[in-house]
C-alpha cells in the first residue's frame, strides 16, 4: 500500500460480531447454498418493505436482468430511463435486445424528469426503469400515473434506496413497492451489504415465480435438479450472504439514521466553510431520502477536467472520491451503438461534469469529515475556475 497523508475511504461496510457469527454458523452447518438462510433473508426483506415476495439473487444487475425477462421485454421494445445512473440500470434492457431511451434529469434531485416521460413514448415503448439515484426517491405516484395511462410496465431500480419513502396520499410507502417489481442491491458500498447480492421485490405472484425459476437455471418448483422448464441462469445467492444480509436488515433501524447524521454533519460543515459548493437537495415534503452517497457539485464555472483534477488530488492525499455518475449515454459503446452524443442530455451532462462523491459511511468520524471539507476548500482556493 502506498503511503498517503490520510486514509479515508469512499465507503466502508458496517459489520459487527453478529454478522460474523451468523456467517460462521452457516459455514459450520455444511449447507452453503439453497439452505434455510435464503428464505429467512427473503422474508426479512419482504417484511421490511411491506411486500409479498422477495427473491434474492447474486447481484443487483442479475436481478434487474430477471425483472426485464419476467416482464417479457424483447428486441424492438423501448424502455424509458435515466442516463444519470449506474450502467446496470440501462444495460439490463440491452441484455434482452430492447433499447434504453434516456430522458434528462431534474437539476435539483438528479432523478429523471418525470415531465419528460410522455414526450419520449413511442409505439415501441413498453416499460420504464425508474432509478432512485443516490437514495433520493423518484415520485412514483406521478410515474405510475403516466405508466398506467400508457399501459407501460415499471421496474424500480431501488438499488441505492433501501429504506427511502414516498408519500402516497396520506400514507408513506417504501421506494420499490410502487412498480411491477423492484431491486435492492447489496454490494459493500450500499447501505447494507451481503458482499455481492441483490433482491427482487414484487407483489406479483407470476413475476416472483418466474424470477425464482430463472435465478436457478429455469427449474420449477417440484422439478428435479436436471429438469429445466425455461431458460435460466445461475443467479443464486449463497447462504453465507443471506445470513449476513438477514443481520444487516435487522440493523437498518440503526444504520440509516447514522448515515443521515453523517450527511447532516457534512451539510453543516459545507454551509459554514464552502457555501459555493452545491449540496444534495433537502427532502421535499412527499419524499424521504435513504442516504447512500454524499454527492457535491463544484460551482458552475468549474469544468469537468478541473473536477477530475480535484478527484485525482484528493485520492493522492488518501481521500476516497469519485465522479458520480458518469452519464451512461456518453459511455463509448452507447455512443457507438445508439448514436448518443454530448449535447443530447444537457442537465445530465452538466451533473456528470460537476458532481463527485466524497467519503461517506456511517462510521465516518467528524474529524475525517472536517479534513475532507478543508482539503476541498484548500484546493478550490488554489485552483480558481
Ligand atoms: C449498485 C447498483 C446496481 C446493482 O449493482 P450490482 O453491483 O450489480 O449489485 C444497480 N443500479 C444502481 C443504480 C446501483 O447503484
Amino acid at each position: 500500500m502506498s503511503e498517503t497523508k490520510y486514509h479515508i475511504p469512499l465507503s466502508s461496510p458496517d459489520i459487527t460480531e453478529r454478522e460474523i457469527e451468523a456467517v460462521v454458523e452457516v459455514m459450520k452447518s455444511g449447507t452453503l447454498s439453497l439452505g434455510p438462510k435464503l428464505p429467512e433473508f427473503e422474508k426479512a426483506i419482504a417484511d421490511y418493505a411491506g411486500i409479498k415476495h422477495a427473491v434474492a439473487v447474486n447481484s443487483g444487475t442479475s436481478g434487474l436482468h430477471l425483472c426485464v425477462r419476467a416482464l417479457g421485454l424483447k428486441p424492438g421494445d423501448e424502455v424509458i430511463t435515466t442516463s444519470f445512473s449506474f450502467i446496470a440500470s440501462a444495460n439490463c434492457v440491452i441484455f434482452e435486445g430492447a433499447k434504453p431511451v434516456f430522458i434528462d434529469i431534474d437539476p435539483v434531485d438528479m432523478n429523471f424528469n418525470i415531465d419528460q416521460i410522455e414526450g419520449a413514448i413511442t409505439e415501441k415503448t413498453k416499460a420504464i426503469v425508474a432509478v432512485h439515484a443516490f437514495g433520493m426517491p423518484v415520485d412514483m405516484v406521478k410515474v405510475m400515473e403516466v405508466a398506467r395511462k400508457h399501459n407501460l410496465a415499471v421496474i424500480e431500480d431501488a438499488c441505492e434506496a433501501i429504506g427511502a419513502m414516498i408519500k402516497d396520499g396520506n400514507e408513506w410507502k417504501m421506494a420499490g413497492t410502487f412498480g411491477d417489481c423492484a431491486l435492492y442491491a447489496f454490494y459493500p458500498n450500499k447501505q447494507i451489504t451481503t458482499g455481492e447480492g441483490g433482491i427482487i421485490i414484487t407483489d406479483d405472484d407470476e413475476i416472483a415465480r418466474l424470477c425464482v425459476s430463472m435465478r436457478n437455471q429455469g427449474r420449477d418448483a417440484g422439478m428435479g435438479w436436471l429438469a429445466h422448464a425455461r431458460l435460466g441462469y445461475n443467479y443464486r445467492l449463497s447462504d453465507m450472504s443471506c445470513a449476513l444480509g438477514t443481520v444487516q436488515v435487522s440493523r437498518l433501524g440503526e444504520i440509516l439514521p447514522k448515515r443521515a447524521e453523517v450527511a447532516a454533519r457534512y451539510t453543516k460543515l459545507f454551509k459554514e466553510e464552502l457555501p459555493e459548493v452545491v449540496l444534495p437537495c433537502p427532502d421535499p415534503e412527499n419524499l424521504k431520502r435513504s442516504w447512500f452517497v454524499y454527492v457535491i457539485q463544484l460551482p458552475k464555472q468549474y469544468t469537468g477536467d478541473q473536477r477530475n483534477a480535484l478527484i485525482t488530488h484528493l485520492r493522492g492525499l488518501g481521500i476516497g472520491c469519485n465522479q458520480y455518475f458518469s452519464p451512461i449515454h456518453l459511455q463509448p459503446f452507447y455512443q457507438r451503438e445508439y448514436g448518443w452524443k454530448r449535447g443530447d442530455l444537457p442537465v445530465t451532462e452538466y451533473m456528470g461534469d460537476h458532481s463527485m462523491s466524497i467519503p461517506f459511511f456511517n462510521k465516518l468520524s467528524l474529524e475525517d469529515q472536517k479534513i475532507v471539507v478543508s482539503e476541498i476548500k484548500k484546493w478550490l482556493k488554489e485552483n480558481p475556475a
